[in-house]
């Protein structure tokens, strides 16, 4: 059987080791003689699961104690919602900083659920210089009435990365869909991080939320109860029926992440890999990427060809090679590489050496 490389930015490929144990186990979990989806989320051997799964997690990301694991529903998007409805209350005002598509998404949708007096933006414009150099220091100047800043650290549609740790006089909530787990954080920075899971984590649906307890203490406005941040505080994440069977795959994530040397080694492979396909990006003339240096996603690697009429053709070609799901987002074209956790260093040079087969071929 020859090998697939799925470069799909979400739902995005699994580790294998994983994938094979789930379907081992798919039909007898634990010795039940059922599977996992099809038993209680209240039983004990499922509490045992997903209190495991937090321990791994809270391991794997030096979580500090004084922070909530969640397992939500609805992922990246229903925390878009959640974070405003948990946090705003009538009067509250955010910040919301603005790199890419995700980042003015989330705006567009804390605008629809309050209002555009409560919600100020800030543009962050990627130069040579990094981010940094001109703008966060700004931030500090702003008002201080905030009630959190949020950003997206890794905007998987521009291949845009934000490495610059943001100093500001707010509670930080940062979108971490994209790049959670893929280098080491200091999560204490941090009012709240969130993930939907269908990256680095697990399958779609599930949405991961570490929050630091006196955020909790914030006004909220009327919302739906399972998007509650209180609630799912209260009860385990389990307010309602959780996606048990995303949870459990999740769980076995954190499991081989661990086993794989955690988040620190993940860092690495991941800086290797972007290395590999970055270099080569800038050595040809076939293919192009414009993102700055500094600010370039180790995830997810955008890059042009210089002649867009190769598009259909580079993409059927490697879809033959075994390297699928390189179209980049309608919104912005070109190409897209999401190479996550789960991406073996082999699939980036098999990428590299057809990028290079194919510009010889059509140069
Ligand atoms: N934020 C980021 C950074 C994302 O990449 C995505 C999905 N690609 C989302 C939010 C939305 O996630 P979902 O589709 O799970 O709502």
């Amino acid at each position: 059987m020859s090998t697939t490389y799925n470069f799909c930015a979400g739902p995005a490929m699994l580790p294998q080791a994983v994938m094979k144990k789930a379907q081992g186990e798919l039909l007898d979990w634990n010795g039940l003689g059922t599977s996992v989806m099809e038993i209680s989320h209240r039983s004990k051997e499922f509490i045992a699961l997903t209190d495991q799964a937090e321990t791994d997690l809270r391991e794997l990301m030096s979580i500090p104690e004084n922070y909530h694991v969640l397992f939500m529903h609805g992922g990246g998007r229903g925390q878009f919602s959640a974070v405003v409805n948990n946090f705003l209350g009538e009067n509250g005002k955010a910040l919301y900083l603005v790199s890419g598509s995700w980042s003015r998404s989330a705006v567009d949708e804390a605008i629809k659920l309050t209002s555009d007096a409560q919600i100020d933006t800030l543009d962050l414009l990627v130069n040579d210089n990094g981010i940094s150099a001109v703008s966060i220091p700004e931030l500090a100047g702003k008002a201080t009435d905030y009630r959190y800043l949020h950003y997206c650290p890794n905007e998987t549609v521009d291949g845009i990365e934000i490495v610059e740790e943001i100093n500001c006089p707010w509670p930080i909530v940062a979108d971490m869909s994209s790049n959670i787990m893929s280098r080491e954080i200091d999560v204490s920075k941090f009012g709240l991080i969130y993930a939907g899971a269908q990256k680095n984590i697990g399958p779609s649906g599930l949405s991961i939320v570490i929050v630091r307890d006196d955020m909790l203490k914030m006004p909220s406005l009327p919302q739906s109860s399972i998007m509650d941040y209180r609630l799912a505080v209260k009860h385990g994440s389990m307010y309602n029926t959780p996606p048990t069977f995303a949870w459990y795959l999740a769980a076995e994530v954190f499991k081989w992440l661990k086993v794989s040397g955690g988040v620190a080694a993940m860092a690495k492979t991941n800086a290797k890999k972007a290395e590999l396909l970055y270099d080569f990006i800038d050595g040809s003339d076939f293919y192009n990427n414009t993102v700055s240096a500094q600010n370039r996603s180790l995830m997810n690697v955008i890059f042009y060809l210089e002649n867009e009429d190769n598009n259909a053709d580079f993409l059927a070609e490697a879809s033959r090679a075994g390297l699928v799901a390189l179209k980049g987002h309608r919104s912005v074209g070109g190409m897209r590489a999401s190479i996550y956790n789960a991406m073996p260093i082999e699939g980036v040079e098999k990428l590299v050496e057809f990028m290079k087969g194919f510009a010889d071929k059509y140069q």
